[in-house]
């Protein structure tokens, strides 16, 4: 039902289900912010949810597939074919795909985006500061944070000059780590640098099926040691699908009281783990996350690569990868979809709660209930921002 215009300024729903309470409410909207929800005796008339927070992609990357045209086999293949890619970005065409997939990101949903950025010289890249312009631009309906991306063995070089930017930016340092030389100390080295500046970290971690991938072990001892409860999110971490099962279960106890959070990917993981010409895939390079969840880790599903080497389909679609999720993972849509809601936003620090006082930006859907928005092919829902209609 529409909001029915009571005073100015103030908009009424009646009879709506709202997202992590159980019945159906009256939700009074007002200054842009929720003013009241209360019990409601009319019914189904729709749900509200949160407007979704997609903490991991890259939208340096975004959008290049169809030049580069070719789909790799294994995630270094993707690396390679990325790198030539590289070389014809300019601030420009940059800002045109990245500009493009925020629009898509936000037409699907997504008010808060966590974005990875290639940093793989000591220089800062063209696409650092194109996407801070773009996250200007954007600030009233999607926020936007940045994470470098760095290979774990230039931080050991170069990472002291480029955590201080990432911090001046106030953004979030990241590396990419997968079975270097003398991972431990390399490892330590970034949280020296993190704790010096006081950067938040994300590691892109063990994307990969061998079972010596044991970064995320490391991260763990160092999360601990240097106290960064809350401040660590491990990404992939698909290693831990075909480690043996009772020490992965330790790592993830271990994560859980580091306080550590982890990222699930579905979508990159299928496309690239266990790649064979010719033969069906039989691992597919998703870790326990349930197991991980269970254990009280705060775990997040996210789009993570979209139209380019590493996964040449999506659409910054954030409910179509929760969909994903579910099947990949036989995961139950309810007990999940905090993943793509409050957690994620919580981790990057903000409260996109639906609840009295909270500003009123939301996503609304004529379905009661989040098993039927999941069943829908195409999604259409009403997009609000500050207690406002934008879309239809
Ligand atoms: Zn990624």
């Amino acid at each position: 039902m529409d909001p029915k215009l009571t005073i100015e300024n103030e908009s009424i729903f009646r009879g709506i289900k709202v997202f992590g309470k159980s019945g159906y409410f009256d939700v009074t909207l007002s200054d842009g912010k929720f003013k009241s929800i209360v019990k409601s005796e009319k019914s189904k008339k729709g749900i509200i949810i949160p407007k979704l927070c997609d903490i991991h992609v890259h939208l340096d990357k975004t959008g290049t597939h169809k030049r580069i045209n070719k789909k790799a086999k294994s995630l270094f293949e993707a690396i390679e074919l990325m790198d030539k890619d590289k070389l014809i970005w300019s601030e420009n065409d940059i800002y045109e795909r990245a500009n493009n997939a925020i629009q898509n990101a936000w037409e699907n949903g997504t008010g808060f985006i966590r974005t990875h950025i290639d940093w793989i010289e000591e220089k800062t890249p063209i696409a650092w500061n194109v996407i801070k312009s773009l996250k200007k631009k954007w600030q009233d309906k999607v926020v936007i944070e940045m994470a470098s991306l760095s290979p774990l063995d230039l931080l050991s070089l170069e990472g002291e000059k480029i955590g201080k930017i990432v911090s001046e930016d106030n953004s979030i340092f990241g590396a990419f780590v997968y079975r270097n030389e003398n991972l431990q100390d390399k490892i330590k080295l970034v949280f020296e640098i993190a704790n010096k500046f006081g950067l938040k970290l994300d590691f892109h971690v063990d994307e990969g099926l061998d079972k010596d991938a044991n970064g995320i072990d490391y991260i763990i001892k160092y999360t601990k040691k240097f106290k960064m409860e809350n401040r660590v999110l491990c990404s992939h971490a698909c290693s831990l699908s075909i480690r043996d099962e009772k020490e992965a279960m330790e790592i993830l106890e271990d994560a859980s009281s580091a306080g550590i959070g982890l990222t699930c990917l579905p979508s990159t993981n299928l496309w690239l783990q266990d790649f064979s010409e010719n033969r069906t895939p039989r691992f597919r390079g998703i870790a326990p996350i349930i197991e991980a969840k269970n254990l009280g880790i705060p775990v997040m599903i996210a789009s993570d690569n979209c139209q380019d080497s590493f996964y040449p389909y999506g659409n910054h679609d954030l409910l179509s990868v929760f969909k994903l999720a579910l099947i990949s993972g036989h995961l139950d849509e309810n007990n999940w979809f905090d993943s793509i809601t409050h957690l994620p936003s919580e981790w990057m620090g903000f409260n996109n709660k639906i609840q009295e006082g909270s500003e009123a930006s939301f996503l609304k859907f004529k379905q009661s209930s989040i098993s039927e928005i999941i069943t829908l092919s195409k999604n259409h829902f009403q997009i609000w921002e500050k207690g406002k209609l934008i879309r239809e």
